[in-house]
């Protein structure tokens, strides 16, 4: 905060546990509505004060690049921090710190390739019109569990490039290489008070972000229910609000793209990568798997084996696939999602339990097996919500309309995947599916080029891509009259 170090105001700390055995590993400062006040007042007089938002873009694209640079410098260490507070796999962990400097090198290029602002043709030569773009003041950033610094990097690359200050709380699960982040911030010479942080619960240190009137936009990524607090909160001073939120995400099978051995093995691969990735923990997670009816007994059959065969364990470990789930919260949600799809009348294909301990997995750590759910439908509850924990549920359809209408059968919009062969149906299911990402012929890569973000209740606005710069931003149309007249319009 401001620059510094410094514990919570009144004292108060928190253990951080290690979800692969749940014992504590790291202590930090848990911090309350008071270290809010103080980081949004530091973030606030950076802003009016100082010279971070009139300093050069050329400058500051230059200290994304440096970020960037320390990034891939510190990649093991943060990487296997990201392991061990996360749960997920050292390669994980890895891929994800390459992913973070990815987007600072991105705003830092967007940022200064795009020129002084879009001149407006005013349809006379005696008036000049431009519209150019200023940050939008202090950002307030509230961040989830499952992917800690590539959610943070998507706000504070951005926020940075444009000009602004800012204050971030982490999700009080998983803080600590946001903590990281700010000392790569500072080593990149970030002049103090400009970007915050603050570990604390979201009731607390996250609710008054939303509310404080000192708070010019807020950017928020986790679940619908907090999303919706945030947003009620942030409406009573009419702060800009950014939201990325939860996904029920379909995948969405024909027949035609199951062929070839080849094209059977590809789609039934990526269905696995689709939906057991980080144990499920993917906002984009496609746990919806709706597959073309005649082809569903030989692709379920063979997508449970393998998900029977996938090596849960600590992430740290070598030859681990998948780690455990976060907390026991989330353990004990997903046991809750799977008892009620088979009570429904889903049938368990693989998985449905917890596995037992082993030299890999320790005992009291959260694991769950990946969970096959054959015969689901749009009634259950497995089906309707966000699981966020591996488990695939498995719908049938005999048509196109029928795919159409069962994919777009969500309150959420974030994605969804299409396999087929034939090149027109791949533009019509694209044309008609409303998710802010459509994959045909693969599942979950994003680019940093591209906007991210949801249709529905998957949230408002895009990270990401030219609208992801666009989002920590003010417009504002200049209009220069060069040749002033009196108007007339009054007589007298
Ligand atoms: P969560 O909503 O429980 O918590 C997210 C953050 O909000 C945490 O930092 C938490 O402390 C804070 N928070 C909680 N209550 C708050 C309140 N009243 N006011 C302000 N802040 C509050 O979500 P989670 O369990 O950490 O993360 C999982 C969710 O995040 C899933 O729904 C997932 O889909 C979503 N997610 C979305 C994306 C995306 O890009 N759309 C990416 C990652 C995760």
């Amino acid at each position: 905060m401001d620059g510094k170090w410094r514990n919570a105001a009144d004292g108060a700390t928190r253990e951080i546990l290690d979800p692969a055995d749940a014992k504590p590993f790291a202590t930090v400062a848990e911090g309350g509505v008071e270290d809010a006040d103080a980081a949004i007042d530091a973030a606030r007089r950076a802003f009016d004060h100082g010279e971070w938002p009139k300093t050069p873009v050329t400058e500051r694209a230059a200290l994304l690049r440096r970020v960037a640079d320390l990034l891939v410098r510190d990649r093991e260490k943060i990487g296997l921090l990201e392991s061990r507070d996360a749960g997920k796999t050292v390669e994980e962990g890895r891929v994800d710190v390459d992913c973070v400097a990815d987007a600072f090198r991105y705003f830092a290029d967007l940022v200064i390739g795009e020129g002084p602002g879009r001149v407006v043709d005013a349809g006379s030569d005696t008036i000049h019109s431009v519209v150019v773009h200023e940050p939008i003041g202090v950002c307030a950033m509230i961040t989830p569990w499952n992917y800690p610094l590539l959610q943070a990097s998507w706000k504070i690359a951005p926020a940075l490039a444009a000009g602004n200050t800012f204050v971030i709380k982490p999700s009080e699960v998983t803080p600590l290489t946001t903590v990281a982040m700010m000392d790569l911030l500072v080593e990149a010479g970030l002049p103090d008070g400009v970007g915050n942080l603050v570990t604390g619960p979201g009731h607390t240190v996250g609710a008054r972000f939303s509310e404080h009137p000192d708070v010019d936009l807020i950017s928020f990524t986790g679940g619908l229910i907090s999303g919706t607090k945030v947003a009620q909160a942030a409406a009573v001073s009419v702060k800009k609000v950014a939201l990325e939120l939860g996904g029920k995400n379909p995948n969405v099978v024909f027949a035609d793209a199951l062929e070839t051995e080849e094209g059977f093995d590809t789609a039934v691969d990526q269905a696995l990568n689709a939906a057991f990735i980080h144990s499920g923990q993917v906002c984009s997670a496609g746990g919806r798997l709706i597959i073309e009816e005649s082809a569903r007994e030989r692709f379920v059959a063979e997508l449970a084996r393998r998900a029977a065969k996938i090596r849960l364990g600590r992430g740290t470990e070598d030859g681990v696939e998948c780690g455990p789930l976060v907390s026991q919260q989330q353990l004990d949600k997903t046991e809750g999602f799977v008892a009620s799809a088979l009570e429904e009348g889903a049938v368990l294909r693989s998985g449905g339990k917890r596995p037992e301990p082993s030299d890999v997995r320790p005992e009291g750590g959260y694991f769950y097996e990946p969970t096959v759910l054959d015969q689901c439908h749009r009634e259950m509850r497995v089906v309707r919500e966000e699981v966020f924990g591996p488990v695939l549920s498995v719908e049938t359809f005999r048509t196109e309309d029928e795919a159409v209408a069962l994919a777009n059968d969500t309150e959420y919009g974030l994605a969804g995947g299409v396999w087929t062969a034939d090149a027109g149906r791949a533009r019509r299911m694209a044309a008609r599916l409303r998710h802010g990402t459509v994959w045909i012929n693969d599942f979950h890569p994003y680019l940093p080029q591209a906007e991210w973000g949801g249709f529905g209740k998957s949230g408002v606005g895009r990270e990401l891509g030219p609208a992801g710069l666009a989002e920590y931003r003010e417009s504002k149309h200049i209009y220069q009259n060069l040749a002033p007249e009196p108007v007339r319009w009054f007589a007298g």
